[in-house]
């Protein structure tokens, strides 16, 4: 017979755009929520450095949420960076790909995170797995894709005999349409903690404030952010 899990929710936390949004979400609907963050030996780093930052912020400025935000699991997964195709072909320099995607990217790298997220729920008792996975604007990634998930979250709920089910809020809506969604869950107040904590940016950059938080402005992850933050100003302000 299948245990169910009481309405606890872990979240994939980056420290990036989208996955705080996430936690927001998560934090609007969920009584208990825990984060879970990896570190791969990413060359955006700086991610981990700041997920603590938002963190901090989100206890500081939502007392409600505060006081539903519960552990923060780090997973060290240090050997991704082995089989990453800068490790395992010896001649490749760190370029952006066509698709806009790093060729560093390890392949089906949501299915890893999610199994590890999944076997953390188990352990603690959280039942929701929640991701800001999409595919309106990274339909190159073929491991963020719905169907891709759902499939996963057959797959983890029959492996571990429980009813685990994978969350992906922002799955068919923009850039633009995330930054309202943090708008209308947080208001001002989180839109401008998303701004200064959260990283998006391929390179690591952080040495310039733009509207929509810091970056190089000109990477792939950067230019959908800053477009993604100017439509979303734009039709706020048709309002
Ligand atoms: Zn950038």
């Amino acid at each position: 017979m299948k245990t169910q899990f009481a309405e606890k929710a872990l979240v994939l936390f980056s420290g990036g755009q989208d996955s705080a949004v996430c936690l927001a979400w998560a934090l609007a609907r969920f009584p208990e929520v825990e984060t879970i963050g990896f570190d791969y030996r990413q060359r955006h780093g700086i991610e981990l450095e700041v997920r603590r930052a938002f963190l901090d912020g989100l206890r500081a400025g939502f007392p409600e949420w505060a006081e539903r935000l519960g552990e923060d699991h780090m997973v060290d997964l240090s050997v991704l960076a082995d089989v990453s195709e800068t490790a395992l072909t010896r001649d490749v320099e760190i370029e952006m790909a066509e698709d806009g995607l790093p060729n560093t990217f390890v392949p089906g790298r949501n299915l890893i995170f999610f199994t590890f997220a999944g076997a953390v729920g188990y352990r603690r008792g959280l039942k929701h797995l929640v991701g800001g996975m999409c595919e309106t604007d990274f339909s190159g990634y073929p491991d963020c894709r719905d169907t891709t998930l759902k499939s996963l979250q057959a797959s983890l709920s029959l492996g571990m005999a429980r009813d685990l089910a994978i969350h992906t809020p922002l799955m068919w809506i923009d850039k633009a349409a995330t930054w309202a969604m943090a708008e209308d869950l947080g208001g001002a107040a989180l839109v401008d903690l998303i701004c200064e904590t959260t990283h998006t940016c391929y390179l690591g950059e952080r040495g310039q404030r733009h509207p929509w938080g810091y970056g190089c402005g000109t990477c792939p992850a950067c230019e959908l952010r800053a477009a993604g933050y100017r439509k979303y100003r734009e039709a706020r302000i048709e309002l």
